[in-house]
């Protein structure tokens, strides 16, 4: 999914969750990704593309168990709960992020290709919507999603209009038709998950600064 939707839901877990600093909410939701990114830049996981990029089904996540599988993100969840819950004694934090963390596996299954393991070692089936296969409708449901996580919040109109903008930014990246600057990434997938990991961050910090002004604090 695309990072500024994951990065939407950290206004969902801070609807019901207000107490819990937005902060390591933002960095939850995305934790998964973080993991993904620094995976494949050190070459524990892989991810190949075709001769020619036009949209992102033209990009494989070939090997991503230890950052994308069921039992990978409820090992980290867990973790996080155990630390936060545990050890730091804050036990609704601890929920949240939990919450938060698994939020970015189940959106992943939502929208992805088959390529989400079980575990890692565990070869199929490999799980996903399939959604991906069709990138434009794939960016309307996105799109959709992020819009709903605004209107949960209840943001406001520049915040919607952020979320709204970075989808339609990635808009080549989601059409075979329509080219875009995805054509050089082709053979060069480290490039692409750096490019992911800057993505995250811009995704992190434009929800949190434009949603700045309307975070809960308090229950
Ligand atoms: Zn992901």
């Amino acid at each position: 999914m695309n990072a500024i939707n994951h990065a939407a839901t950290a206004l969902l877990i801070n609807k019901k969750w207000p107490g819990v600093p937005i902060i390591p909410v933002l960095l939850s939701v995305q934790l998964v990704e973080f993991l993904w990114v620094l995976f494949n830049l050190l070459g524990i996981e892989t991810t190949t593309t075709e001769p020619q990029i036009r949209a992102l089904n033209d990009i494989h996540l070939a090997y991503m168990p230890y950052s994308h599988s069921i039992a990978a993100t409820a090992v980290l969840a867990f973790l996080v709960w155990a630390v936060v819950a545990k050890l730091l004694k804050k036990p609704a934090w601890g929920l949240a992020l939990a919450v938060a963390v698994s939020s970015h596996i189940i959106l992943d299954l939502a929208t992805h290709v088959h390529d989400i393991a079980l575990a890692p070692g565990i070869g199929s089936p490999m799980l996903g919507s399939g959604l991906y296969g069709v990138p434009l409708l794939a960016l309307v449901v996105e799109t959709l999603y992020g819009v709903w996580c605004w209107r949960v919040f209840r943001g406001s109109k520049v915040l919607l209009t952020t979320i709204v903008a970075f989808n339609l930014a990635a808009l080549s990246f989601y059409s075979t038709a329509i080219p875009g600057p995805e054509h050089l990434l082709a053979g060069h997938p480290k490039i692409f998950a750096a490019v992911i990991g800057v993505h995250i961050i811009v995704g992190l910090v434009a929800v949190g600064f434009f949603a700045r002004s309307h975070w809960r604090s308090s229950a």
